[in-house]
């Protein structure tokens, strides 16, 4: 950041009073521009056996799978921005059955939340940000051309967890690395 979003004037990196971090400060009108994760929210939608994954059409990982999902906007709550996404890039509707990963990458400033999800009906299609959505049986994953490593996680865990009978809630933390 280099002005002020209120008044334009040039802001300084500096530790606040009372703060024990730098912080953009604006000299002019006292603003602190704080800067704080931000939080990605999407689905795992599951219809009979299969999953359904969005090959991406935008950058990044422009070409690979992923599981729909997208930044949260203000106003919504994390089930509804992830519902949205999943009709944005699916046109697609689920019905949410419950938190499954929270998966923290620290290294880019995010968190992404991914809900387990029940597909109400077969009437999907690729949405904008979409060239491709399609339906999975385990066997068929694209693990090599999976986008987000939340994303390989995810599925990694899901279909363990189906095995075993039983769905849990998790927690990952990504350390910083390739891919
Ligand atoms: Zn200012």
């Amino acid at each position: 950041m280099k002005y002020c979003a209120h008044c334009g004037s040039e802001v300084e990196l500096r530790v606040p009073a009372g703060d024990n971090r730098p912080r953009h400060v604006c000299p002019a009108c006292g603003s602190i521009h704080y800067q704080n994760p931000r939080m990605v929210v999407g689905t795992l939608p599951v219809w009979e056996d299969k999953v359904m994954l969005c090959r991406r059409a935008i950058e990044p990982r422009h070409g690979y799978w992923t599981l729909p999902a997208g930044f949260m906007e203000n106003g919504e709550s994390a089930a509804e921005g992830a519902m949205r996404e999943t009709r944005e890039e699916a046109c697609a509707r689920v019905e949410l059955l419950a938190p499954y990963t929270m998966v923290s990458v620290p290294f880019i400033d995010q968190i992404h939340l991914l809900f387990r999800a029940r597909l109400l009906d077969l009437d999907f299609a690729p949405g904008t940000e979409s060239l491709e959505v399609k339906l999975f049986d385990e066997a068929d994953i694209p693990w090599d051309e999976l986008a987000f490593r939340s994303v390989s996680l995810t599925l990694r865990t899901f279909f363990e967890e189906r095995r075993q009978g039983s769905f849990g809630v998790h927690h990952f933390t990504l350390p910083a690395a390739a891919g």
